[in-house]
């Protein structure tokens, strides 16, 4: 039996890293029937957009629905249904996952932080300010 769960050191975690023997879209499939006993929505009729944000070292989506489900995403299938509540809101459909244009200097600026709690990003934050709370807190730059 593989471990439930796992981490990869040295970067931003997606289901990738948590759960490397199951598929995102197979993993959400599973946890639907779990949650919502019936078949999973299917690609084709997704619909709107959720932003992935970090929290704590990892890529997640809130549940845009409020039920305070959250769920790490995946970096090979962009899309994000609350298995929880069964998204409501979105007419149970998929919503296509998207990630920030400048995630990958985001995340070298999250990944100086030794603390994966304090490896934090939400939407509208900037480089610039990720930058500043790192100089806050004496974290060094990059260069070296
Ligand atoms: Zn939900």
């Amino acid at each position: 039996m593989p471990p439930r769960s796992r981490r990869t050191p040295g970067k931003i975690q997606t289901h990738e890293d948590a759960q490397p023997y199951r598929g995102m879209r197979d993993f959400t499939a599973d946890m639907w029937r779990a949650y919502q006993g019936s078949p999973p929505p299917q690609e084709a009729g997704a619909q709107g957009v959720v932003d992935a944000v970090v929290n704590h070292g990892r890529w997640l989506v809130d549940c845009p629905g409020g039920c305070r489900g959250a769920q790490i995403v995946s970096d090979q299938w962009a899309y994000f249904v609350c298995v929880e509540c069964g998204s409501p809101e979105n007419g149970g459909q998929l919503y296509r996952l998207r990630f920030p244009a400048r995630r990958v200097p985001m995340e070298q600026l999250l990944l100086r932080r030794s603390d994966e709690r304090t490896r934090n990003w939400k939407v509208g934050e900037t480089e610039a300010d990720l930058q500043r709370e790192n100089d806050d807190h004496g974290i060094a730059r990059g260069g070296g």
